[in-house]
């Protein structure tokens, strides 16, 4: 083969791009990835300047044990490495709790550790009282019984179907609405059952919320160093502007840096801006085209981060909401209109709780999101910023006093570091493809496109669960398809 030959050539080192990219090369298949950033990782990019070692965006690892990276770690013999910086059974206070019932004038805050399956915490939050508490710990316990064959029959249900047919406590109601937003950043009214459930069982069961010391990019370090002691060939800062398509197979790739040439493309950048950008409408079916477009991206974060000049936080996790403050398509399509609600559902992680590295002595470092639209032209971020701040000035005045400096990022940002827009308000996808009806489980687009030798990874095709979770076991799963169709390539030639 000449140097600029591949049996894979990956584009993109999001986890997808990177989990599929390293295996591959573990296991001798000759993969070159191509990356547009300086910075590998994709949106799971952390920061490490100034003494400070922290995520860019607000991110919890759920599961936090068994997930994908876990399972690639073991596969690459570096299971060493793989280090949580929060152990399942932690009994440290982990997470503070700020939620404000109807009816109430103020926001109640509470802490409790890292699962609900001690829930104390949990209903103190919302002083259920004995009946709701029992309610409640029904419908935590049916969600738990259910098999995998039972959430594949909610694949088409959504989360609030599901909770239609049950007596769900108000408070609870609204909890459910926070997590379709701050896990999956979907509405209740549109999430898949299947998808939630699946991931409410993982932080119940293998833990959430979990952490790395120096953020996320652990897991791509390791990642990387791997693929490169295996042999793997490495660009960095190359955008790709094309895949080359020949006679329905996939040739190779057409760079900033020249062409390189391969059986198998696997494209990390988003299945839309695959279809319609890099390989082009022209060589697939209409219908295909019109599926691709017909799908719906997820909604994006606003983040912002706050610098504090003291260590008043105490917990590792905070979360804010009310009874008004989840979006449904409804409260979104007012949020959209331009009447900003009263109240948002935040999102923070404080990186020193987990790593004592993540700020200077005497300081910390709060990440805060909440949700939004994908578009990278999105009007409302400003106000959404705002309305973030004046919420955390009047519940946590603390944290607000002791901030010294702030940062602001939101769709753009997201889109320039990852994903083009190129379907009309995409591009700043927190997750990827929206993980709602008609989108997961049976009806997940695959990562095997109908053009031979090329493959989608990442949080748009081929798995299920959290953010960067099912974007490593996306990768994971489409090498199996790729080893079997170089095998049956070389075999015919
Ligand atoms: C604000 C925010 C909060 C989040 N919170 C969580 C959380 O709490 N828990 C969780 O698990 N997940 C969370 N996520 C989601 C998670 O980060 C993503 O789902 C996951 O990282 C997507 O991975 P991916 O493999 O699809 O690729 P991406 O991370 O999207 O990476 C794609 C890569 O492809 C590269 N690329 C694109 N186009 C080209 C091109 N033409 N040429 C070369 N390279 C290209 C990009 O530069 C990028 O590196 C969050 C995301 C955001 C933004």
């Amino acid at each position: 083969m000449s140097n600029n030959t591949y049996e894979v050539i990956v584009i993109g080192s999001g986890p997808g791009g990177l989990a599929c990219a390293t295996l591959l090369q573990k296991r001798g298949v000759k993969t070159l990835i191509v990356e547009k950033n300086e910075v590998l990782g994709g949106k799971m990019y952390s920061i490490d300047a100034d003494g400070y070692a922290y995520d860019l965006f607000p991110h919890g690892q759920v599961p936090t044990r068994g997930n994908a990276f876990e399972q690639i770690f073991a596969e690459l013999g570096c299971s060493e490495d793989f280090k949580p910086a929060l152990d399942v059974d932690d009994q440290r206070e982990m997470i503070t709790l700020a939620y404000k019932r109807a009816g109430w004038k103020n926001y109640k805050i509470t802490s409790q550790k890292q699962a609900l399956t001690d829930a104390t915490g949990f209903f103190n939050s919302w002083e259920a009282t004995p009946e709701e508490q029992e309610k409640s710990m029904m419908l935590i316990g049916e969600m738990l019984s259910l098999t995998a064959e039972d959430l594949a029959k909610l694949d088409r249900v959504t989360m609030e179907e599901w909770l239609a047919e049950r007596d769900v406590p108000a408070p609870l109601y609204s909890y459910m609405g926070f997590q379709a937003n701050a896990s999956l950043a979907e509405p209740i009214d549109l999430v898949s059952a299947s998808e939630m459930i699946l991931i409410m069982q993982q932080m119940m069961l293998q833990g959430g919320g979990g952490q790395y010391k120096g953020g996320f990019a652990m897991l791509t370090n390791v990642m990387v160093r791997e693929f490169e002691k295996n042999g793997g060939t490495l660009i960095k800062g190359c955008r790709v502007n094309k895949v080359i398509v020949e006679d329905g197979a996939v040739t190779g790739i057409d760079t900033d840096k020249g062409q390189f040439k391969a059986p198998v493309v696997v494209s990390n950048a988003g299945l839309q801006p695959t279809v319609i950008k890099l390989v082009g409408e022209e060589h697939f079916d209409k219908a295909y085209v019109n599926y691709v477009k017909s799908l719906v991206p997820g909604w994006a974060f606003t983040s912002v981060r706050y610098f504090l000049n003291k260590p008043v936080m105490k917990t590792g996790l905070y979360v804010m909401w009310s009874d008004d403050s989840w979006y449904d398509m409804e409260r979104y399509k007012k949020m959209k209109d331009g009447n900003i609600p009263e109240e948002v559902i935040l999102f923070m992680v404080n990186h020193k709780f987990f790593d004592p590295d993540a700020a200077p002595e005497g300081k910390q470092v709060l990440v805060s999101g909440t949700v939004c639209s994908a578009n990278p032209e999105a009007k409302e971020i400003e106000a959404l910023w705002k309305k973030m701040d004046e919420q955390m000035q009047q519940v946590f005045p603390d944290i607000w006093e002791a901030t010294e400096r702030k940062e602001y990022t939101g769709p753009r940002e997201i889109s320039n570091l990852t994903r083009d827009s190129v379907v009309k308000g995409s591009g700043g996808e927190c997750v990827g493809l929206a993980q709602i009806v008609g989108q997961c489980g049976i009806d997940k687009p695959k990562s095997e496109l109908p053009i031979r030798g090329l493959y989608v990874v990442g949080a748009d095709a081929g798995a299920a669960g959290m953010g960067t979770h099912q974007s490593g076991l996306s990768g994971m799963y489409a090498t199996k398809q790729i080893q079997r169709y170089l095998a049956a390539r070389a075999k015919a030639l």
